[in-house]
Order: C-alpha cells, then structure tokens, then sequence
C-alpha cells in the first residue's frame, strides 16, 4: 500500500515516501515522521473555516498513524504574539487590539483562546498534536535564527522600523508559490520606501518609540517583537530539526508565508529542501466568499451546535470534499450533511442488530470500556481484534471475507490517492447498500473493519445513536436505572468494587451508560 499526497512544492502528487525510509537521506537518523502544522492566531474562538483545517489534518495524521501505522511526532505552533493585521505584516496588532477590547492582557487573553481552540479540536474528534508550542515561550529562538541571518549577511536595518530579511541575495526566493518576483504586483507586499525589495519581509519589528506594546521583548538589537513568520521556522527547527518529512497550512500561506518562512529558514539553517512535502489544504466557502476573523464575520461549532447540529455533522461534511477543492458551506448544506451522516448510522444500525433478540451486535455498539466489559460472550474475538492496534496490511491479513476485504480494499486506495475522502465515503456507502450480500458468519468481519475504519481515519461516531448531545442528555432516564446508579454510588463509597462493577454492568445491559463525574455520575441511553 502507497500512500500519495499532493505535494506544492512539485505542484504533483507524489509517493510519500518519510526521510527515515528515504535512501538519498542519511543525517541525522529518525525513528518517526515528523510533521509540522501551522496553528491558530490565538485572539478570537476559531471559525469554522480554521476548522476545516484541523479537521483536513486529522485525516492525514490518522492516515499516517492509524493506518499506515508510522511512527509520527506532530508539532503545532499557537500564535499567541501580536504579529500585524496580515500575513503581509501591515496593520494593527490583533492580539492587543482583542485584548483591549476584552479588557485583559495579552497573555490572558491568549490563554483563554488556547483553550478554547483546545476545546473545538476534541468537539470535532481532532487528536491533539504532540507538541503545542506558543510563538512566545519561543523567543530566544527566534532571536537567535535572526542573528544566524545576521551573521550570513541575508538582513538588514531599516533604523525606527526592524531588522529586514534580505530577500534580493537569495536566487530561488519564492518557488514554492512559484512567485515571478518582477511581475509581483506592488501592492502585494508592504509598501515601504525604505526596503531594498518589494519582497524583503520584516523578521522583528522595533516597539515605537513613543508606545508601550504588551507582548514585546529585549533583544540584541533593542526592544521589538517577532515578524509574523519567523516563528514557524524557530520552532520547527526547535523541535524537528533542519529537515523534516511534512508541513501543512491552508493554500492562504502558499504566496506569503510558506514562502518567508522557506527563505529563512533555508538560509539561516542551510538545508534545502527544508521539508520534504508540502501540503495545503482549500478554504471553505460562506457564500461563495472566503470568511475573515478579522473581518468581524464569525461562524463557530458552538454557533452550529446552539442550532441544533451535532459537531460531527460539520466533521463529515469536510469529509464529503476533497481537501484541495473548495468546500461550499451554508445552512442546508449543513443539513445535508447532517442527514447522510444520520442516514449512515442508520444503516449501521440495522446491519448489526439484525440477531438484536440475542443481545449480541448491540453490545458492541457501546463505549470500549462497555466491550472490555463484555469479555466472554460469543464476541470475545471481535471484542480483541477491535481494540488490538495493527496497520491496514496487517489487519488485512486477518480477514476471511472476500467481500470485506475488497470493500476494504477499495477505500484505502482512495485514501492513500492523496487522501480522498469523498470516495471513501462513497464506497462506504455501497458497500452498507448492497450488504443484503453479506452472509451472517461475514458480519463479524464487516463490523471490525468498519469500527477500525470510524475509530482509525473517519471519527464521525457512525456507532453512535442519532441526534445530538443535547437531546441524548435530556432524555429521561427511568427510577429503575436512577435507583441502580444512586446503590454504585453509595458501594463505592463502601469500597465494594465488586458490588459497584456489577451495578454498572446491570446499568449496562438496560442499555444506559454511566459516567463518573466530578459532582458525581452522568446517565445516558445507549440504544
Ligand atoms: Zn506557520
């Protein structure tokens, strides 16, 4: 199996093939792959059209980790520092000018929207990176990647203004957006008359002589604060050294950006290609029109939940395009997806309850904690091949059904063509179409690898009940199972851990779940 992605850098799609496996690469060894994704300016809740991204990211980490089961250090910067209104670093400072509007400090405020970054990230199943790195506990690095371009001779000073990279003494400055610098429109960049060319990008700006700026800090050449790119290059040389396997942003970073960030770090740290594959993913469109956080217009997941969506309507709806094309978003799209994604369960649903009189496929349908549970019954086997981790080769090996493995087969060979989703969806769908085909001692295969599948790459809870949370939690639950919980409660106390496991699982099989809680428990139905 072959995994494909398209890479910006030869505007192709390529066979990913990692540093650690690539013969033309030898220094220094590495035992993961290491991927670097460019995070959230952290002054605002993130709109859905930063979401996207995340979510666009999540399948090619899941792909990398889950599937093709590579090793993978994942690192992610949080912009928590002003850089200026735009990538072209022009304007005024967002996170100050948020702060004041919000009445609290930078760092506050940054930390406030870190964690509600964090919070959207697991309302829409997105793993977290190993590495959240914010741009200013990363300074000294990006002072001393400045002064590693000072001492090469690729800056200088622009007196009252900053320290300037150089851009006109690099030969290939721009390929990655295949810029033709001689036709680059003026007013692309920063107009200033002071720069030697039009594409010369600030690396750190001097504070104002006459003002005060929260976020700012000494350095050898005074007082100031980092340039919008220098810290994507600071911490991905921090914690993944000169080279690396892949960088992602959206298609936004492409002209700008990326680019900066390639001429600098290549010339201070003197490898090239800095990284291997380069992709970017499509805006989203509200519309028909790109979507601004700092043009004041704002769709957030809690905005889609407080009108009746589930978080992972919007999940699948990503799913449903091709990350490099555009996704067209409005309400009714919205609700499309809503109704496919309800449909799926659906068919989930009546495929794996068709022996429901035995109490047998519904158990699986519970949490992992309920499967680990259920240890004994006639699906201990499905119970450990679910959970045992394995790569899709080999779980592949594993099955006997014919028909499973081909189904199968055809949805990894869209994913590993440069990640289509839309196709594995559609395949997925046939496949619970025409699964009248299927014989009874195959279900047992199909349930696996669909569960791997939802639980490995798609995380759109296609095992889950229909509806969304907030329904689920307002649904009465009996005295019967109250009385059931209030007795767990009262044997923990006790420290009766055999008495209290046996209420849970009593809970249990009346197809409620219990969760403890810090004031105590939450019920919730299951089927
Ligand atoms: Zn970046």
């Amino acid at each position: 199996m072959k995994l494909h992605l398209y890479n910006t850098l030869s505007r192709s799609k390529e066979e990913f093939i990692p540093l650690m496996e690539d013969p033309k690469y030898h220094w220094p060894k590495k035992d993961s792959v290491w991927l670097y994704s460019c995070g959230p300016t952290v002054y605002r809740d993130p709109h859905i059209w930063n979401m996207r991204a995340y979510i666009c990211r999540d399948i090619l980490r899941n792909t990398l980790e889950k599937i093709m089961w590579y090793p993978l250090k994942s690192v992610m910067n949080m912009t928590d520092v002003g850089h200026l209104t735009s990538d072209e670093d022009e304007g005024e400072d967002k996170m100050e000018k948020w702060a004041k509007r919000e009445k609290m400090t930078v760092r506050q405020l940054a930390d406030k929207y870190i964690a509600s970054f964090k919070r959207y990230l697991q309302m829409l199943n997105i793993d977290e990176y190993q590495i959240i790195c914010r741009a200013t506990n990363h300074i000294k690095e990006q002072i001393a990647m400045i002064q590693q371009l000072e001492e090469k001779w690729y800056t200088y000073i622009i007196p009252g203004d900053g320290v300037y990279m150089d851009t006109g003494k690099i030969k290939d400055y721009g390929y990655l957006a295949r810029l033709d610098i001689q036709w680059l429109k003026e007013w692309a960049r920063i107009e200033n008359e002071n720069k030697k060319s039009k594409t010369d990008f600030g690396l750190r700006k001097f504070s104002p002589v006459d003002g005060h700026r929260q976020m700012e800090r000494d350095s050898p050449r005074g007082k100031g604060f980092p340039g919008r790119h220098i810290e994507c290059s600071a911490m991905s040389s921090r914690y993944l050294w000169d080279q690396f396997d892949l960088h992602t942003g959206g298609v936004d970073h492409i002209s700008v950006h990326h680019v900066n960030e390639i001429a600098q770090s290549e010339c201070a740290l003197g490898t090239h290609p800095r990284v291997k594959y380069r992709l970017h993913n499509q805006f989203l469109n509200l519309g028909g029109k790109k979507q601004s956080k700092s043009e004041g217009g704002l769709v957030t997941v809690d905005a889609l939940v407080e009108k009746g969506f589930h978080p992972l309507d919007f999940r699948y709806l990503c799913l449903t395009a091709h990350y490099r094309n555009f996704l067209d978003f409005n309400e009714e799209l919205l609700e499309t997806a809503q109704n496919s994604r309800n449909n799926l369960i659906k068919k989930m649903q009546k495929l794996f309850s068709f022996n429901q009189q035995k109490n047998q496929w519904n158990a699986v349908f519970l949490n992992d904690w309920t499967i680990q549970k259920i240890r004994g019954d006639v699906h201990a086997k499905v119970i450990i091949d679910f959970d045992y981790p394995m790569s899709y080769e080999t779980f592949k090996n594993t099955l006997t059904s014919k028909y499973v493995g081909d189904a199968l087969e055809e949805m990894m060979n869209a994913l590993m063509d440069d990640l289509n989703t839309p196709q594995v969806l559609a395949i997925l769908n046939q496949t619970l179409n025409s699964s009248d085909q299927v014989e009874e001692v195959e279900m047992k295969e199909l349930f696996v690898a669909l569960h791997r599948l939802e639980k490995n790459l798609l995380k759109i809870w296609l095992f889950d009940r229909i509806g969304s949370e907030k329904e689920k939690k307002s649904e009465e639950v009996p005295e019967e199972i109250r009385k059931l919980a209030e007795k767990r409660t009262q044997a923990k106390k006790d420290k009766d851990y055999a008495l209290s496991d046996e209420l849970r699982d009593k809970i249990i099989k009346k197809w409620f779940q219990i969760k403890d809680t810090k004031d105590g428990y939450e019920i919730t139905k299951t089927s």
